[in-house]
């Protein structure tokens, strides 16, 4: 009968730790649109070879999980310590003990199919098998910043999950183990199990801080195949000298004895940055959006076209990682108000103002901006989907 040949596998999720930053403890928050756990379960699940999926979650979070449960996969209560949620999850399974048992972390999103493999492979030649990577880095002990020593890393190893094991012995070895464990591999060791080490894998990376969720987004995206959804869009502007005694350039209203022409403000420079933008989103112009015939756009200060397309960007997912704006003028001088233009650029757009840039050529007195009869401006902005 299949089931005497069964590989069960525990996914623990019991954890409330908040590390990763965040409110909800980690394998609840989505990586790239799906919970961490629905990963990590996803690829368990998929694997042929495995059988009945136990999820062990904290007793606070059981009715969360049931989007995720159903047919093979179940869910139990966890304990207070890995060691207590894992010897739950196996008298679970014991009622109808399955062959072997994997164990995986919760928090391990991107388990490859190949380490699956490995681990059930060298379940034929020994009671329990774990993956790991050898340690490449040289390692050392530090006391208080400084060097204190340097380890010898021959032989070390960076354990993963999913740590495998024949079901009865690895029972036997919880049952008869008192007090925490660091793994199970500990515990299995501890009842005197052979453990054999199997290749583990890079991308089997556990999520512990924040920045490993844009590390596993970056590798799923390869993993599936796409690339990273990145898009760059440029804005061009003119607006002619007109009378009047100010010019207004990206957001900072500079003296001068002339003004400029527009049925705005004329901030030429802010309105080639939010073309910019609407540009890498294919969304058209300013004039599509704030029609130059609606009168109640007249004198409008820019940087409402400006919020309304980082409003955009936001709003289909985009991060604006880079605005460069370039004014074309002999006059005014734009390099003593360059500081004050970025951080102005940078409020509006929500963004760090070193992501932002505000800088500015003549044109060797040729052309029309040579001839001061106007100020051109490009821009180019870049967006990242999150
Ligand atoms: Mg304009």
């Amino acid at each position: 009968m299949q089931q005497a040949a069964e590989t069960a596998a525990v996914i623990l999720a019991a954890g409330r730790g908040t590390r990763a930053g965040g409110d909800v403890p980690k394998q609840w928050q989505p990586l790239s649109g799906r919970p961490v756990l629905a990963r990590a379960l996803a690829a368990v699940r998929d694997h042929p070879g495995i059988g009945r999926i136990l999820l062990v979650l904290h007793p606070d979070e059981m009715a969360r999980a049931a989007p995720l449960l159903g047919g093979r996969v179940a869910a139990v209560a966890g304990g207070a310590t890995r060691a207590a949620s894992v010897r739950a999850a196996l008298e679970a399974l014991a009622a109808e003990p399955p062959a072997r048992v994997l164990i995986h972390d919760g928090a391990r999103p991107l388990l490859p199919p190949a380490v699956i493999d490995r681990v059930i492979a060298a379940l034929a030649h020994a009671p329990a098998a774990a993956p790991a990577l050898a340690v490449t880095d040289a390692l050392w002990r530090g006391i208080d910043g400084r060097v204190a020593g340097t380890l010898a890393r021959e032989g070390l190893y960076r354990a993963q999950t999913p740590q495998g094991f024949r079901f009865a012995p690895i029972l036997a070895a919880h049952r008869a183990h008192a007090g925490a464990a660091d793994d199970d591999v500990a515990v299995a060791r501890a009842a005197g199990l052979d453990v054999a080490i199997v290749a583990g894998d890079e991308t089997n990376l556990k999520i512990t801080h924040p920045e490993d969720f844009a590390r596993a987004a970056q590798l799923l995206a390869g993993a599936e195949g796409r690339a990273m959804d990145i898009r760059c869009g440029n804005g061009v502007d003119v607006h002619r000298f007109a009378p009047g005694e100010a010019v207004w350039l990206c957001g900072v209203r500079i003296p001068f004895p002339r003004g400029l022409e527009g049925h705005s403000d004329a901030d030429v420079g802010m309105h080639a940055l939010t073309d910019a933008i609407y540009g890498a989103l294919a969304e058209g112009d300013i004039g599509r959006h704030f029609p130059p015939s609606d009168p109640q756009w007249k004198g409008a200060a820019s940087s409402v076209f400006l919020a309304h397309a980082a409003g955009r960007a936001r709003a289909r997912g985009f991060a604006i990682t880079s605005a460069d704006v370039t004014l074309l003028c002999e006059r005014p001088k734009i390099a003593p108000h360059a500081e004050a233009m970025r951080a102005e650029l940078a409020r509006i757009l929500g963004i760090a103002a070193d992501r932002v840039s505000v800088k500015a050529t003549t044109s060797e007195r040729l052309g029309f901006t040579g001839r001061e009869e106007g100020i051109a401006a490009l821009a180019t902005a870049t967006l990242v989907a999150g």
